[in-house]
């Protein structure tokens, strides 16, 4: 698996990164460590799932990179996908509850959400996240898409949550 190099994308590691440093507040709203440490999972992996779009890998190469997987109704598609999945299929280790299905939905969605403002704040191009119904693009350029940045950003995300778990475990 690999992305094609002609197309502008941030590096995984970054959108990790950013997921984990957004996240990490959340994790004293949740009594239970091992229910955010899925949640955290699950927002991280959705976080990844829009630069699908930059694998070269027919036919996943005709979609246009920071196209429509790059919108909040994406982010929403993925959430109604995963609560169906969720909803139909029992997960082999864990009994989740009604409200706790509702959270990992959501989770898929913040995953999409946090992946877009990685994008924004980087330099190389803009995301129309309501696209097609506003074709604005939004970009802020504070943070370039390639290089260590995004190993640093990686490194603080994880650091911080390392950090946090073993602080209330
Ligand atoms: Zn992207």
């Amino acid at each position: 698996m690999s992305y094609e190099h002609t197309r502008i994308c941030m590096y995984p590691r970054g959108h990790s990164g950013i997921t984990m440093i957004a996240m990490s507040p959340l994790i004293f709203l949740q009594d239970l460590p091992e229910m955010f440490i899925l949640y955290l999972c699950v927002t991280v992996l959705f976080s990844v799932v829009p630069d699908f779009d930059a694998l070269d890998i027919y036919p996943i190469s005709k979609i246009s990179h920071r196209g429509i997987t790059h919108t909040v109704w994406f982010g929403i598609f993925c959430s109604l996908i995963l609560f169906s999945v969720l909803s139909t299929v029992p997960l082999p280790v864990i009994e989740l509850s009604n409200q706790q299905t509702v959270t990992l939905s959501a989770c898929a969605a913040a995953g999409v959400l946090f992946h877009i403002i990685g994008d924004i704040i980087n330099e190389d191009a803009g995301v129309a996240i309501f696209n097609p119904i506003i074709q604005y693009e939004v970009v802020l350029g504070l943070v370039d898409s390639t290089g260590i940045k995004n190993d640093i950003l990686f490194f603080v995300g994880s650091g911080m949550m390392f950090l946090l778990l073993a602080s209330i475990s």
